[in-house]
């Protein structure tokens, strides 16, 4: 693990290409949020991030969130940004307060139950697989309308908005059009279900820029903050 003095020259690093790209898509600096990535890293790493006076951890494992929840758990949000398994629906739901890897219509249903039961409202965001990527999971953009139409009427969701990962490319313009396509899709939903859907989830350290400029509001970063993935 790196020390934390690292830690926090890596994260000066991150905050300044956000304000670049911020300034060159025209967009304000606090319109875009960074989601710290502590998966495959120690525990130390979410120490780090409390440290720095960040709010929020994205894992992408239950098991390994649970973990560390259990022995670091003062005031942080934490997010799934991981394909959940709906036999760990539940686990999930006692530890994250906010699913972004929203990606069956099953699991939907779920997690609502699971939420219910624990007497809570889940936020969750619907990762939908833009860019076509085989290897991804997410819905595809024509299941969309049947995907929020089913989680606006569950009751103890709340839709915070849409998750996506770029195809991994030597072009960037692979990444550029999966952003894209993303947003075009919540601003559609938006209009047709008159539902906000503020939070576009995208953009990662080989990414953000271009995730930036077509208007993500969160990125989600591992590797440029903490260094190479230990596990
Ligand atoms: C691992 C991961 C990230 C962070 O990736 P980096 O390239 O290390 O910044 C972001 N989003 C998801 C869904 C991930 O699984």
């Amino acid at each position: 693990m790196i020390d934390y003095s690292i830690f926090e020259q890596n994260l000066s690093a991150v905050r300044a290409r956000m304000v670049q790209a911020c300034e060159r898509s025209g967009r304000p600096v606090d319109a875009v949020r960074l989601l710290p990535v502590t998966k495959n890293h120690p525990v130390a790493a979410v120490e780090y991030v409390l440290r720095s006076g960040m709010g929020a951890v994205g894992e992408n494992r239950v098991q390994e969130a649970a973990d560390k929840h259990s022995s670091c758990n003062t005031g942080l949000q934490w997010e799934l940004i991981g394909h959940l398994q709906s036999n760990k629906a539940q686990d999930a739901v006692a530890i994250f307060d906010r699913i972004q890897s929203v990606d069956s219509l099953k699991l939907l249903r779920r997690l609502d139950r699971f939420a219910g039961e624990q007497d809570k409202t889940l936020a969750i965001l619907l990762q939908c697989n833009t860019g076509e990527d085989p290897n991804k999971h997410g819905f595809k953009v024509s299941e969309a309308d049947l995907v929020l139409e089913t989680a606006l009427g569950l009751e103890h969701l709340r839709v915070d908005g849409l998750m996506t990962i770029a195809p991994l490319s030597e072009n960037p313009d692979v990444a550029r059009a999966a952003f894209e396509a993303l947003r075009c899709l919540r601003d559609s939903l938006t209009e047709r279900f008159a539902v906000p859907l503020p939070e576009l989830s995208m953009g990662m350290t080989g990414d953000l820029e271009a995730a930036i400029a077509a208007g993500s509001t969160q990125i989600r970063v591992g590797t440029a903050l903490f260094g190479e993935r230990e596990y």
